[in-house]
């Protein structure tokens, strides 16, 4: 009796294992540390060339209109396309992020070595998220030794900038149309969930600056001015007794891992007054204080509600301090995501898992990724986080994925390309 096609998919992967490690290990290699954006261009000739080996059809995208390209450290995205033979067909894309953050101290192997010891691959980005590029390319390859027809098409792109916000990479690809709704219906970003997790969201990103405005004066006669990090203080008090509190009382529903950042969460990101670095100080009062906060919403509460949340606090705290001036100024917006639980890529990758790894649990992320630039610019409704590693170990020192990690995740992936692509898989 013939192997059936999931069966044929399964042993060649397995028969890939070499090769898909020796190939993540090899990105792993390329220094594409970011900040300040090294090695792009070497990291997308390597993923572009192991895509024309695997029958893609490879263009490398620069965004020359971006101002973090430039010549010393040029943005070279990388995206390669295999069309179906029958129109109609689902259109899967799967990509990962070429850089990784730097490697930090602490570490017990070279950080860009890709040593593969007792079962793992080591090195920065090993898990954040070069086992999953690999992954994605060797998951489109085992449908093609498989001799399984494909009636959809697959995408692969690798992008830059994620770390940093992506804009020179999958925004950008989104905006120059490269990646967009007409073409595509699925997209899967191999970020280091686990082979068993399917991550379908993340909470709101809300990043404001608190500021603070006071009176200098000469620093011997500090009672003839307002100090703007004393205000400060007094606002940060509230912060910590009065609105945090609240916020740790309130969860969603969104099946946020780790289950500590189920929560409303705040951070104060940093606090910048008075007269700046190790110069030479003069004798004032410091009449400005500006403090960064991250705060993370929930997808059950509005950003209005959580600005006018701040704001009330501001109210209060004028109307108990006399003299106090604080405002509220916006950073940065990210609006909660989740993608259905009943969508066709949501099930396929679900059942892909189960029969890879005996179990499917559907997770939302702490913090945000491309996802938002699929979603919010490319228009494209359907897409997951799914790939192999651990999100705890992401930028940390002695970053490791699990070589079983890998296959196993190669695998789900494969039947999900084989059933929302190959074979005879209506479009969804
Ligand atoms: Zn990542």
């Amino acid at each position: 009796m013939q192997p059936t096609p999931i069966a044929r998919v399964l042993t060649e992967v397995e028969r890939a294992t070499d090769e898909i490690i020796d190939f993540a290990a090899a990105l792993v290699r390329v220094p594409t540390v970011n900040p300040p954006g090294e090695a792009y261009e070497a990291c997308a000739q390597l993923l572009g060339g192991r895509l024309r080996d695997c029958g893609f059809e490879v263009e490398h995208l620069v965004p020359e209109d971006r101002p973090e390209h430039s010549s010393r450290y040029p943005r070279v995205n990388v995206l390669g396309r295999r069309t179906g033979s029958a129109p109609g067909g689902s259109v899967v894309h799967l990509n990962g992020h070429l850089d990784v953050v730097p490697a930090g101290e602490g570490w017990t192997c070279d950080p860009f070595g890709g040593v593969v010891r007792d079962g793992r691959l080591y090195g920065r980005g090993s898990s954040d998220m070069k086992a999953g590029i690999a992954a994605a390319v060797y998951a489109a390859e085992a449908l093609r030794r498989a001799d399984i027809p494909l009636v959809g098409g697959i995408e692969i792109s690798g992008t830059v900038d994620e770390e940093s916000g992506g804009l020179a990479g999958v925004a950008w690809l989104a905006e120059q149309g490269h990646l967009s709704a007409d073409r595509t219906d699925y997209v899967i970003i191999p970020e280091p969930f686990g082979p068993g997790r399917i991550c379908v969201g993340h909470r709101g990103v809300y990043w404001f600056d608190l500021v603070t405005t006071g009176h200098t004066a000469h620093g011997s006669m500090p009672f003839l001015g307002v100090n703007a990090i004393d205000q400060m203080t007094t606002v940060l008090e509230a912060i910590k007794t009065r609105l945090a509190p609240r916020l740790a009382s309130r969860t969603t529903a969104l099946p946020v891992v780790p289950s500590e950042a189920r929560q409303a969460t705040l951070n104060l990101n940093s606090i910048i007054g008075g007269q700046i670095g190790p110069a030479a100080q003069t004798p004032c009062v410091p009449d400005r204080c500006v403090a960064t906060f991250d705060r993370r919403f929930l997808p059950e509460e509005s950003l209005e509600a959580v600005k006018a949340e701040v704001e009330r606090l501001l109210t209060e705290l004028a109307d108990e301090h006399p003299g106090l001036r604080c405002e509220l100024r916006d950073r940065m917006v990210v609006q909660p995501l989740r993608t259905p639980e009943d969508s066709p890529l949501v099930r396929a990758l679900s059942t892909a898992a189960e029969t890879v790894t005996g179990s499917a649990t559907l997770v939302a992320s702490p913090g945000t990724y491309d996802h938002k630039h699929v979603a919010r610019i490319a228009g494209i409704e359907q897409c997951v986080a799914y790939g192999p590693g651990t999100l705890e170990l992401a930028h940390q020192p002695d970053e490791w994925c699990g070589v079983d990690d890998i296959v196993q995740a190669t695998q789900v992936l494969a039947l999900t390309l084989l059933e929302l692509a190959g074979g005879a898989a209506p479009r969804g």
